[in-house]
């Protein structure tokens, strides 16, 4: 693997910022090869060298994964002339790694939003070839039936005069009225899919709430707004989801 800096390694674990990485390496916490590090600019080879950080191992990241709890009133894109996005909530260094969405959510819509820079994992996992999960919760107005769970499951169409057709999808009716609750999992992702196919039903959706995205759920202990690094161990699952 080519050479990199050193700052840019130690700040791939997600743990130190690039600004602290060179505090750490100037007060010479940080070695390669058992060799004091003396500046930030150093390069090494993460993966055939062993680097430490206060005497402990540091594990190299060379992709980044994100997951994130968005909020209503960010655009799930890189970067708008307007408005703001869902990069915004991420400190500077995160911002210069090339990270997109996986995928976009509305406007409006909150909860689970991956972010990477993994261009050919998160290709796999939006692919419907990949059938890979995606569940919300949805709040609507107007009642809901078995006969919507019928035609949820048996392939809606959408769009001018039916023009689309969706995959099967679940519906899982949770209360039902004047508003209604309901689940809803798709394996696919067309524009405004879910709004789109309540109105094909009669429903107007006040509330969509992204709640997983094949094995990772939204992770209750972040607000909304908040964010987290995936753990090695759930980007594992992502790239079984993409294989299945
Ligand atoms: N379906 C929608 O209509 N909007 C979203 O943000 C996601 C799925």
């Amino acid at each position: 693997m080519p050479l990199l800096r050193l700052d840019k390694i130690i700040a791939s674990t997600g743990r130190w910022s690039r600004k602290e990485a060179h505090i750490l390496i100037r007060a010479g916490r940080v070695a390669v090869d058992g060799a004091t590090a003396r500046t930030a600019d150093q390069k090494a080879d993460p993966e055939a060298q062993e680097i430490t950080v206060g005497g402990e191992p540091l594990f190299y990241r060379a992709c980044t994964w994100i997951l994130m709890n968005k909020p209503a009133g960010l655009l799930s894109a890189t970067e708008d002339a307007r408005q703001k996005t869902v990069l915004d909530l991420l400190p500077p260094d995160y911002q210069k790694q090339g990270l997109f969405p996986v995928g976009r959510l509305d406007k409006d819509t909150v909860g689970l939003l991956l972010l990477t820079n993994e261009g050919s994992l998160a290709h796999d996992l939006l692919s419907p070839r990949h059938h890979v999960e995606k569940e919300y919760f949805v709040r609507v107005s107007g009642q809901l039936t078995e006969a919507h769970i019928r035609q949820f499951a048996s392939g809606l169409r959408i769009g001018p005069e039916g023009s689309e057709l969706c995959q099967p999808a679940g519906l899982v009716i949770m209360s039902t009225g004047e508003t209604s609750e309901a689940r809803v999992v798709l394996r696919e992702g067309k524009f405004h899919q879910i709004k789109r196919m309540f109105a094909v039903c009669g429903c107007s959706v006040t509330f969509l709430e992204r709640v997983r995205m094949g094995p990772i759920p939204l992770d209750p202990a972040l607000a909304r707004g908040e964010w987290r690094l995936l753990t090695p161990d759930e980007v594992g699952k992502l790239r079984s989801a993409a294989k299945a």
